[in-house]
């Protein structure tokens, strides 16, 4: 298997050379060269099998430079009931009309980014001792990504890692979440600022060429392709238990912000696995559901971007939604060069053309948008009709599922929505929909009184330059 870049650089690499990678050199993103297929019989025999199996097999198409014993090994101990909380991994519960909830949220910080990036962990820590490297992870966080870059790092060997958090504007669970992590190798900067000034400090800090390379300063953000593959496999899991043969179909409804989630599942799909739409569920930030719904892609500033109660999803622009149109538009590298390297620079925005439009039917995306109103209506009703508790995000994903279903723009089949995390870490919004407080699973009892460990800074690139410096062990 090799990987290619968007933008059109065709330097052969396999998984490993692109593992430690954010954008391809080109300004592009990776993407396997062909998508590797899977037919009927082996659908069929991987029906029954295990996640952590199926996982390996789902990969094993994917990476073809790691012994198939050592990943089976890391996939092995990576996806383990202690981890996330059930053998099933990704566990399904059909609700009362006929929509599944696959739970994805089950992990050590209860958001569906653990299941990528506890893989991430794992594979980094293998790949950095196999090449007798060490690597510097420096990143930006508004709440969740942060949290699952640390609990997934944490202790590994040859792996620090330095997250920028705008100080006290995180919810009280998640600063406790993070900072009350006291491994030697996980390092909590708060920026007193907003959540740009620490991602500017992040792109400031990893422009200085010099410092990066002498530092081995790295990412885990998004648009990392590991991340998109692990993510792939639960789509797998999801439609192999909703179905009993492969002539049955389903769709999946994701709540969706940086378009990592749901082009996962387009990558499923375009595997061969049976899947009719891929409906990407955003909140009152709808710059995805606005491209499904006009074809035109166009970014928001920050005084247009949203600051809602399903958080994780407020975003300006879809970092990850190259992969999809670079398929879009028949793989074309200078379309897409045009399109985003271009376009979308000089005004902001782009509209593809009414053929690519047309096509997009093909690979089955519909979308839509909710409120924080819906959200609050469909917390409530998913409570009262089927006595189930989820999490705004998840709510944003039920009420499109629900709503498409009403007006008969998907086929009645098993509809699968994605739960991305649990009740627990959005009390506020969950109390002002049902009126009392989601439940603490026991092991975060008391999370906000253990002690932190946490460095609060003025935003000054040079300062956390210094703190890297004097942390890091170059
Ligand atoms: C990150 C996140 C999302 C959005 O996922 P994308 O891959 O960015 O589309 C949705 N819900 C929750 C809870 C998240 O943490």
């Amino acid at each position: 298997m090799r990987y290619l870049s968007t933008r059109g650089d065709h330097t052969p690499r396999r998984f490993c050379d692109i593992l430690l990678e954010g954008l391809a050199p080109d300004g592009g993103l990776y993407l396997p060269s062909a998508y590797p297929t899977v037919d009927d019989q082996t659908l069929s025999a991987w029906r029954g099998l295990p996640y952590d199996d199926l996982a390996f097999e789902v990969l094993s198409l994917f990476i073809d430079d790691i012994p198939p014993d050592d990943l089976r090994d890391l996939v092995g101990r990576t996806y383990t009931a202690d981890v996330f909380g059930s053998d099933e991994i990704t566990p399904l519960r059909p609700l009362d009309d006929g929509v599944l909830l696959q739970g994805l949220s089950n992990g050590p910080t209860l958001a569906f980014k653990d299941i990528a990036m506890q893989l991430l962990g794992a594979l980094f820590e293998y790949e950095l001792a196999r090449r007798g490297e060490e690597l510097n992870i420096l990143g930006a966080t508004s709440g969740d990504t942060g949290s699952a870059a640390e609990y997934a790092m944490r202790g590994r060997e040859g792996i620090r890692v330095f997250m920028l958090s705008p100080y006290g504007r995180m919810s009280p669970f998640q600063q406790a979440q993070m900072f009350s992590l006291r491994d030697a190798n996980i390092h909590n900067i708060a920026v007193e600022g907003v959540f740009d000034d620490a991602q500017d400090i992040v792109k400031a800090v990893s422009g200085d060429l010099e410092f990066k390379r002498r530092l081995r300063i790295g990412t885990v953000n998004s648009i990392n392709w590991a991340r998109l593959l692990a993510q792939v496999v639960y789509y797998v899991a999801g439609y192999l238990r909703a179905t009993s043969s492969n002539d049955q179909t389903v769709s999946f409804t994701v709540p969706s912000g940086n378009f990592g989630n749901v082009c996962a599942g387009h990558v499923a799909r375009s595997m061969g696995v049976p899947i009719s739409n891929l409906i990407v569920a955003t909140n009152e930030n709808n710059v995805l559901a606005e491209f499904f719904e006009t074809g035109t892609y166009r970014v928001r500033g920050g005084a247009e971007t949203h600051q809602t109660s399903s958080p994780s999803m407020d975003i300006s622009k879809a970092s990850n939604f190259e992969r999809f149109i670079f398929d879009l538009v028949g793989r074309d590298t200078d379309r897409t060069q045009t399109l985003f390297g271009t376009s979308l620079r000089e005004h902001g925005e782009f509209t593809v053309s009414p053929a690519e439009f047309d096509r997009i039917g093909t690979y089955g995306f519909l979308a839509g948008t909710s409120t924080h109103a819906d959200r609050l209506a469909m917390i409530k009703r998913t409570w009262e009709t089927d006595d189930v508790l989820v999490d705004p995000h998840t709510a944003d994903g039920l009420t499109t599922a629900r709503r498409l279903r009403r007006t008969g723009a998907v086929a009645s089949e098993p509809m699968i929505v994605l739960e991305t995390a649990l009740p627990v870490k959005f009390a506020e919004t969950i109390t002002e929909a049902v009126g009392f407080q989601p439940e603490r699973p026991p092991s975060l009892e008391g999370l906000e009184d253990l002690p932190r460990r946490v460095q609060v800074m003025p935003p000054d690139v040079d300062q956390v330059k210094d703190y890297i410096e004097t942390h890091a062990g170059a």
